[in-house]
């Protein structure tokens, strides 16, 4: 079953590549936006998507920014932290918690107002959730923190969410309609670290389902944002990091997507200003690649704008390939509580 979800996945990605656009014509936010970003890992948002937080604010919208992990599973940087090679899992979680207090100072530096969650799931196995842990029978346990539900129980959002793909999906599809958001900014699913693409995808399923659930609702625009990519951004291993705000950042060409188009947000010197404050906020990143983080502090910040019909294409693919799974498992116990906020 793992190879043909992978084999699903694999051609759902060929699909969504196809075809290239123009890049780059400039675009800006409507007044009163409601932006949701979705981040895999805390500084994604920033660096994804810092300069629209800034502007959809100046604009007198409103932000909700979910990271849906805390980032808790980088462990060279654990093990240089706690002079451990094979560091404890408590270790693991202390640097997800130290990570979660820059991602909510960097927040406050671009939009003070904004509203900040942690899902708390398995960082470096987002992936795993769309094949072998889908289903609450199988959850997933990080291999970090050795923790089968998220284990920051007075930061998570819901920390006694098990880590299964299903419950994943069910979160972000009640936060779409909590929401309501005119912007969605989400990974790009062809980025290549695996987290980014499966919260990509996984965004994109909730947003299917959501929507087939409210199909009058208005539709939001779907902004990707591109993190990981071979040699990208340009830049990125600069000897001293650099903020570059003389150019503009452009995403890679054969990151096109079928029906997309690619758009910039030109970021005033202010807005510039405030991401490079903000990212530095993110010190214990900033100490292992700052060349890289700052990479993306340039004059315009770029995004392809998904067709809504991709949506869909991601639901089939994902649920023609899941749903056979658990065959031998008792149905799975209803997702949808009562509400809890
Ligand atoms: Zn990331």
């Amino acid at each position: 079953m793992r190879t043909t979800v992978g084999f699903a996945l694999a051609l759902l990605l060929v699909v969504l590549r196809a075809g290239a656009d123009d890049a780059g014509p400039a675009f800006d936010v409507e007044a009163n936006a409601r932006l949701l970003v979705i981040a895999p890992h805390p500084d994604d948002e920033t660096l994804g998507a810092g300069g629209l937080i800034e502007r959809v604010r100046a604009k007198g919208g409103t932000v909700r920014v979910v990271l849906i992990t805390a980032g808790d599973g980088f462990l060279e940087a654990v093990a240089h932290e706690t002079g451990q090679p094979r560091p404890l899992p408590a270790s693991f979680i202390a640097y997800g918690q130290h990570r979660l207090r820059e991602a909510r100072a960097a927040l406050r530096v671009i939009d003070r107002d904004a509203r900040f969650e942690v899902l708390g799931f398995p960082d470096g196995g987002l992936t795993e959730l769309l094949q072998a842990h889908w289903w609450r029978s199988r959850p997933e346990r990080s291999r970090f923190t050795g923790a089968s539900d998220p284990p920051y129980d007075d930061t998570a959002l819901e920390p006694d969410l098990p880590y299964d793909g299903d419950d994943l999906r069910a979160e972000l599809e009640r936060i779409m309609h909590h929401t309501r958001p005119t912007i969605v900014a989400l990974p790009d699913p062809l980025d290549r670290h695996p987290d980014h693409r499966a919260a990509g995808l996984f965004t994109l399923l909730a947003i299917a389902d959501w929507s087939a659930a409210h199909p009058t609702a208005p539709r939001p625009q779907l902004l990707a944002y591109l993190v990981h990519w071979p040699d990208w951004p340009p830049g990125w291993d600069a000897h001293e990091p650099q903020a570059r705000p003389d150019q503009r950042l452009e995403l890679p060409p054969a990151a096109a997507h079928a029906g997309g188009l690619q758009v910039s947000l030109v970021l005033t010197d202010q807005e510039i200003a405030a991401k490079l404050a903000a990212l530095e906020k993110y010190r214990t990143q900033m100490a292992i690649m700052a060349p890289f983080l700052t990479a993306f502090v340039r004059r315009t910040e770029p995004f392809t704008v998904l067709d809504f019909a991709e949506t869909g294409r991601v639901a089939d693919a994902i649920e023609r390939a899941v749903t056979p799974l658990p065959h031998r498992h008792p149905s799975p116990p209803p997702r949808h509580g009562p509400s809890r906020r």
